[in-house]
């Protein structure tokens, strides 16, 4: 349709007509089985309003979703049709692994492969917005979302973030056919989340939100996302559905974003809650002065607008914008030519988890895996403890080598049978791999916490009952010794023992904030149990964010981190743990050494009393009773093989000379470094590039991560790789919260991770 017949079509459409465009619930109005995500209304919906709303959410399936559409378009006065949206998170139907793990790829290529998967499965089922990137720096590990973010680096995320939008969107000129348009959430600064508690307060200062918090987002929006959502945390006072400085000046003036906010689940109505509007109708008229197109969940529009308009409070005007501007994204999206769009009850059986789909989701779980610790065994001349060699007996242990629920919290779409498990993928292996199984743990769940929680009330609390009892009383279960005299038969038997031990798939997520970031007391002591007869141990750890590994480290030898994998977590761990694939990620969120680290990241602002990293000093910034340093910093991540950097070289760009702070093409100097494998297998390296501002007239981080590669080298093979800087790389947001670029020094460091100190200095006059 021309825009002059959308306009038209906006001029046609009564005042009611349009508001119910920015009114959207949820899939359970509409079907019976629909996910839910937050909390439901009370209130009746007739069928004539449900089928004068723009859009809903939550409802998938080609068949349901083209039944709904018929229906709409039969009822809607100018047969409009209706968008359907849904948490597309790390796959539709072929599970990737967590976007944290995707972040710990280091490949943002590989990043966009997974969302086109998840495109096409998306486009086929009937949806046309995909509720991700979510894209919230993240720093806190006790939060349960961090399992959705890419991790804790601005630029990281940017790249991740670009990524998935290019590979949800594909091409506009096409209508995004077998494509989906993105939503870049949760806008902004929900990552900051006070303490890791969900749903709290951000305390951000406006140059931090725009040094830190914003980037990824704007990278996104540079990147064409058509849709934004609102975020559920205040800043400064201000919940994000009512703040216009983010929604209007930053998002739409500066950025210069054309495309549709939504607010998030009954995010609008929540201001009444928050205590920032007296009654819904002043929710309504804050959040669509302050820039909400779509209200999700909530009726404040649909129960209000009309008469804030007849009141003068809110001018026809700006409803007239919001509304085109979803009449557009539908436009965009051919619905007007084919309401039906991709949605394909024949097709879809064949698109979903094909065999192409499976082998680039195992790739994912191959390259997201990360190896934290690889220490020879006692017995084996110099061997080291992975990956397990053809002959060897080996004890698998722990509930992740049997369970398939490898999925997320967030993967409403997937399904647990398409998961394969450890002990599945296994029994693919050649007969020469001697692998014994035994479970040794039962999975605790969220909700076992909660009901054993439940149990206890206050005065149990003052009385010294601990609240952490759940995995107490699960371990004074006669099965839970059984299971460990069990495992401990299966590790004295072997040459050596691999455990599968994390958090169950519930303990992360939304609305899934932990206080302790440990694993289960029960899977601790399974572990304790298999040290006592075993050396020889390695650990993988199954997790929606970073724990505290501590004790997990004193055991095992080598340490994997597995992340929540997906569906081909098994074949994918197994591939790697029989060193057939090398090809482990690094860290894209620090690993504390303990809870009393957090928030933490590795580009925190400087201070005049630094930390030592390993000697606390005295007057310095530290903890006497716990270490500075985190278990393993972000960056950080192993190989089967070793990997030597040579020194940093610089070389002056074309571009030496040009200071304007955005600028991402002039090449002001080149850094390169080589980099060699000098172990005895290929590998995949990292290099990263980190930039250090030596001063500036604000203080910064000693480093920040602005490049990375990823290559794969051959045993003694060796390579140059070079980083381009450009301005933009070496700006920072000045006093007055616009970009600058400052002369003088800086240090350009190239390494394996954060922590590298091989640098070189560079001289920008
Ligand atoms: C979450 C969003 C999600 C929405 C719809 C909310 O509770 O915060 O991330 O997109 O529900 O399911």
């Amino acid at each position: 349709m021309t825009q002059e017949k959308l306009t038209e079509l906006l001029q046609d459409m009564s005042l009611e007509e349009k508001i119910y465009q920015l009114v959207q619930l949820p899939g359970g109005y509409y079907v019976d089985d629909a996910e839910n995500s937050g909390t439901v209304l009370d209130r009746a919906v007739p069928e004539r309003e449900l089928y004068l709303m723009g859009s809903t959410l939550n409802i998938y399936g080609a068949e349901k979703v083209n039944v709904i559409q018929k229906k709409a378009l039969e009822k809607q006065p100018h047969h409009i049709p209706m968008l359907f949206m849904m948490d597309v998170i790390h796959g539709y139907r072929t599970i990737f692994p967590i976007p944290l793990a995707q972040g710990a790829m280091f490949d943002p290529e590989m990043v966009k492969e997974g969302a086109k998967i998840a495109a096409a499965e998306a486009a086929v089922s009937g949806i046309h917005v995909a509720f991700s990137p979510m894209l919230d720096l993240v720093r806190d590990a006790r939060w349960g979302r961090v399992m959705e973010s890419p991790g804790e680096d601005p630029y990281l995320n940017s790249l991740v973030g670009r990524a998935i939008v290019e590979g949800f969107q594909g091409e506009a000129e096409e209508g995004y056919k077998d494509h989906v348009a993105a939503c870049i959430k949760h806008f902004a600064g929900y990552g900051a989340s006070t303490a890791g508690r969900d749903y709290t307060a951000a305390e951000l200062s406006e140059h931090s939100l725009r040094e830190y918090y914003l980037t990824a987002y704007q990278e996104a929006v540079r990147a064409g996302s058509e849709m934004v959502m609102t975020s559920f945390n205040t800043i400064d006072g201000k919940p994000s559905s009512g703040n216009a400085h983010l929604l209007r000046e930053i998002l739409r003036d500066e950025w210069g974003f054309k495309g549709t906010v939504i607010s998030d689940w009954n995010a609008v109505r929540e201001m009444t809650i928050d205590g920032f509007a007296a009654d819904e109708k002043e929710a309504a008229e804050k959040a669509i002065v302050s820039g909400v197109d779509i209200e999700m969940s909530s009726l404040t529009y649909a129960d209000h607008l009309a008469r804030l308009v007849k009141e003068g409070k809110v001018s026809e005007k700006l409803i007239d914008e919001a509304v085109l501007r979803i009449l557009e994204l539908k436009n965009k999206l051919g619905l007007f030519e084919n309401p039906y769009k991709d949605a394909d009850e024949d097709l879809e059986e064949e698109r979903l988890l094909t065999k192409e789909s499976r082998e680039a989701a195992r790739k994912a779980v191959q390259k997201s895996l990360v190896l934290l610790k690889n220490e020879t065994s006692d017995d084996k001349n110099g061997e080291k403890i992975l990956p397990i060699r053809p002959g060897e007996r080996v004890a698998m242990i722990g509930p992740y080598a049997v369970t398939g629920e490898l999925e997320s919290h967030w993967a409403p779409t997937g399904r647990q049978e398409d998961c394969v498990s450890v002990r599945e993928a296994a029994e693919e292996l050649s007969d020469d791999y001697d692998l014994r199984f035994a479970e040794g743990a039962v999975l605790l769940r969220r909700n076992d916490y909660l009901a054993l929680r439940s149990e206890r009330s206050i005065e149990d609390l003052r009385r010294g009952v601990s609240p952490e009892d759940p995995e107490e009383a699960i371990l004074q279960e006669e099965y839970s010794e059984r299971m460990i005299t069990e495992a401990v038969r299966a590790a004295k038997k072997a040459a050596k023992a691999v455990l599968f031990l994390g958090e169950h798939y519930t303990m992360s997520g939304e609305a899934n904030s932990r206080g302790r970031i440990t694993l289960p007391e029960n899977q601790m002591a399974l572990l304790r149990a298999v040290a006592e007869v075993q050396d020889n141990i390695a650990v993988v750890v199954f997790a929606g964010r970073p724990l505290d590994l501590r004790e997990v480290v004193k055991y095992a030898k080598a340490v994997v981190y597995a992340w929540l994998p997906g569906v081909m977590g098994g074949p994918g761990i197994m591939d790697t743990l029989t060193g057939k694939a090398n090809e482990f990620g690094r860290l894209s969120m620090s690993m504390p050494y303990s809870v009393a680290q957090l928030p933490l990241c590795y580009n925190e602002l400087r201070t005049g009393r630094p930390k030592g990293m390993d000697d606390p000093g005295i007057f310095t910034t530290c903890w006497f009773d716990t270490p500075n340093r985190p278990l393993y910093p972000f960056g950080y991540g192993l190989s089967y093989t070793d990997f030597e950097y040579g020194e940093v070289k610089l070389a002056a760009g074309e571009g030496a000379g040009n200071c304007c702070p955005e600028d991402r093409t002039t090449v002001l100097a080149k850094a390169s470094c080589r980099v060699k494998n000098s172990g005895d297998v290929s590998g995949a390296a990292i290099p990263q590039l980190y930039v250090g501002d030596v001063s500036s007239s604000l203080v910064r981080p000693m480093k920040e991560l602005k490049g990375f590669k990823r290559i794969t080298l051959a045993p003694g093979e060796e390579a140059e790789v070079t980083f381009e800087l450009t301005p933009d790389m070496l700006s920072f947001y000045g006093a007055e919260n616009v970009k600058v670029l400052e002369p003088g020094l800086f240090r350009i460091y190239i390494g394996a991770d954060s922590e590298t100190e091989n640098m070189a200095e560079l001289l920008i006059c």
